[in-house]
């Protein structure tokens, strides 16, 4: 039931490849562009889609001759019609048209955009049984079941587009499913790794979007300063790969090199590295499973001298004793952590509460909503966006009691 692939190569080759890119417009949606741009025509793409960056969207849609764009915001329906004059792409806006552009004819989807708005657009290109590049995490965390089901029904690949899953997958080619231990995702430690927990409870937005090693989304560059980022993975790593929380392990290494490890049976510990840069997971999934050219800089092990590893403190990054709460819980328990997180993040970056509060406004809310007693895993996506918008709620709620002050 799996819909991650794992040493099967039963979809089309690369020069059957017609790619759409939901969230186009953001950091993994301009990388995943890059390589098109860079891969002469192997890749044609069908279409794209933004939040309500009109001006970037038009201009991608016609550098690469799209047949539909659309944005999420529908007061950007007439801006986008506009700017699409005269091009013959057609113009789409509000959720359906998200939907409508995961339903093209595309059989590789990027889905890329940020958040558990991401989920219904995914599970649309995953029900069309294509290739679905997945970096939305959230979409896992809000609804793991859900979507894995709905993708292994539809005989849908799903492929891992976050570099620690991504290597992950890699490194699990190396052996037999039954045969794998446990697995250890990497996590470079954020921007507040040697930090006292003092000096992370008072943390400025500039501080926490300074990110040592990755250029990223700015929800995805606070997650991984606070290491809710480390949580979400967790929790993607238990769906993707269908492994018990005590097979996922998350080890510190600043230098962010080693991307994630797979353990065997016979003690063989497989490693996937690379330089930090995302082109080099997203290539891997856009040629899947052939290789094409990566643009990232070659590793060079002996210029970089060193490789160190760090135990994870989740007295420091609450996150990581979060997910685990969330985790033996279960239930709809991992969809309130993201919910309530999604809200924490934008509050602190509107500097509504603390870079400290994001934690306890994720456990407040999770608390909360325990003691409504409703504990029920969603069914389905309108169950799980529905569990989602009664979590931003009492987050929302919650936010302003706590007192949190802003930095
Ligand atoms: P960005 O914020 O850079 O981009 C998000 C994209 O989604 C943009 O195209 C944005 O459009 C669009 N978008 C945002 N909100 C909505 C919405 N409500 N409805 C529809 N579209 C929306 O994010 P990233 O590229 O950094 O991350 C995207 C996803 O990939 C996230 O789930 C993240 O966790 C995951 N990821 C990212 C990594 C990275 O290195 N960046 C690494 C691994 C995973 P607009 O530009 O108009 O706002």
């Amino acid at each position: 039931m799996n819909a991650v692939p794992l040493n099967k190569n039963q979809h089309a080759l690369t020069k059957d490849r017609v790619v759409t890119i939901l969230g186009a417009t953001g950091s993994i949606g301009q990388s995943t562009v890059d390589l098109v741009r860079r891969s002469s025509g192997k890749f044609r793409v069908e279409a794209l889609t933004a939040h309500s960056n009109v001006g970037e969207l038009a201009k991608l849609a016609r550098e690469l001759n799209v047949k539909f764009a659309a944005v999420a915001d529908e007061k950007c329906y007439a801006d986008l019609k506009d700017a699409l004059a005269g091009s013959g792409i057609e113009a789409g806006a509000g959720e359906s048209a998200l939907v409508e552009a995961a339903l093209r004819p595309a059989n590789w989807v990027m889905a890329a955009m940020s958040g558990a708005a991401g989920l219904k657009p995914a599970m649309a290109a995953a029900g069309r049984g294509v290739v679905v590049a997945l970096a939305n995490k959230e979409c896992l965390v809000c609804a793991g079941e859900v979507f894995m089901r709905h993708a292994a029904a539809n005989g849908a690949t799903v492929l891992p587009v976050d570099s620690e899953h991504n290597a992950l997958f890699q490194a699990m080619g190396a052996g037999r499913r039954e045969d794998l231990v446990r697995v250890i995702l990497t996590a470079s430690g954020g921007p507040f790794r040697s930090a006292t927990l003092a000096q992370i409870e008072n943390a400025t937005v500039e501080q926490a979007l300074k990110h040592p090693n990755w250029s990223m989304g700015r929800k995805i560059t606070i997650d991984s300063a606070t290491m809710f980022n480390k949580a979400l993975e967790i929790i993607e790593a238990y769906h993707l790969f269908e492994l018990r929380a005590d097979q996922i392990d998350v080890l510190v290494h600043p230098q962010s090199i080693i991307h994630g490890l797979v353990e065997f049976s016979d003690r063989s510990v497989v490693a996937q590295m690379g330089a930090p840069d995302m082109r080099t997971p997203i290539a891997h999934c856009l040629a899947w499973p052939e290789r094409i050219d990566g643009p990232a800089n070659r590793l060079d092990l002996a210029q970089i001298g060193q490789l160190t590893f760090e135990a994870p403190d989740p007295v420091r990054f609450p996150a990581l004793r979060l997910v685990q709460e969330a985790l033996v819980a279960g239930g709809a328990v991992p969809t309130i952590l993201n919910a309530a997180n999604e809200v924490a993040v934008a509050a602190f970056l509107d500097r509504k509460i603390g870079f400290g509060g994001i934690p306890l406004l994720v456990e407040a809310t999770m608390s909360a909503m325990a003691r409504q007693g409703n504990n029920k895993a969603p069914a389905s996506a309108d169950e799980a966006l529905n569990i989602d918008y009664n979590a931003r709620n009492v987050a929302a709620t919650l936010a302003p009691q706590l007192a949190l002050k802003a930095s």
